[in-house]
């Protein structure tokens, strides 16, 4: 049987370009090159079907297996209450903020509308802890954040970078709904920051990937679209940040994805982490 391509061969364009790759000196192609991740490529499923589920759920907070001895939160100057120096003493101040968080009627119309707060999961001391803007109708609904179809995909971006979901921290810069899923404004954003800065003091995260224009601007100030603003490392208090586009961005435009790609990988270069698929 002939290799000759046939000119109706569906081969022929990408032989083609690989021949004119050739001969312009080009041998081989590095596998990273735009590589996604399989987990990041295969298409959305369907969403799944949002369970029944108490008012008010438990603080869903883990510790984690270790836990670092030093603070990467000093901030000489700022104001800082002390951080219990134990993962007992650190999970019972999470539990009270999420106490006080679920009475907090500071956004009147946010406490009035929201069927329950929505806190924050993961672990104690996790690589990186991944910051939204505020909870969506299904958040609202469950009590955990992104846990919708734009929580699905954030789902698979985390197990494509080597990790669990429930190894890392998720939470958003605002624990209430805002009607009609409206953007927060900075006045919320502000009411919340105290349960915010609190969260991340006590869990200490050491990186944060903030996920889309809104929650940088909510938490930097940053008005800056999105698309300028990925992909370079920002800092917030003592922690750095990433920004990079919105799950639920990228399940409109899922171009995007590549791009959130090369952000995970340098998140993942900056805490010593592996880069799954990468050959060598
Ligand atoms: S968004 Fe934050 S500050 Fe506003 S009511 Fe909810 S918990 Fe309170």
């Amino acid at each position: 049987m002939s290799d000759t391509p046939q000119p109706d061969d569906p081969r022929e364009p990408l032989r083609q370009h690989l021949e004119s790759l050739r001969s312009a000196g080009i041998e081989w192609l590095p596998r990273e090159a735009g590589f996604v991740p399989p987990e990041l490529t295969a298409p959305e499923p369907e969403p799944e079907p949002t369970p029944e589920r108490p008012a008010v759920v438990a603080l869903p907070v883990v510790p984690s297996a270790t836990t670092a001895q030093t603070s990467l939160f000093a901030q000489p100057g700022a104001e800082q209450a002390a951080i219990p120096e134990t993962v007992e003493g650190r999970l019972a101040e999470l539990a009270e903020l999420a106490r006080r968080v679920a009475d907090c009627v500071r956004c009147k119309e946010l406490a009035e509308k929201r069927t329950q707060t929505v806190f924050g999961v993961g672990p104690l001391d996790p690589d990186l802890c991944f910051l939204g803007e505020a909870p969506g109708a299904d958040e609202d609904a469950q009590g955990e954040p992104f846990v919708g179809a734009a929580g699905q995909l954030l789902n698979r971006i985390i197990i494509a970078s080597g990790m669990r979901r429930e190894d890392v921290f998720i939470c958003n810069v605002l624990r209430c709904r805002p009607p009609g899923n409206r953007q927060p404004t900075l006045l919320e954003a502000e009411n919340c920051r105290e349960y915010l800065d609190r969260t991340l003091e006590l869990v200490k995260p050491k990186v944060i990937c903030a996920l889309g224009a809104t929650a940088v601007r909510n938490l930097l100030g940053i008005e800056q679209g999105i698309t300028r603003l990925r992909g370079k490392w920002l800092k917030y208090r003592d922690f750095p940040v990433m920004p990079t586009f919105h799950p639920a961005y990228l399940l409109r435009t899922p171009a995007g994805k590549k791009d959130v790609w090369e952000d995970m990988k340098a998140i993942l270069a900056r805490l010593g982490r592996p880069v799954p698929g990468k050959s060598g």
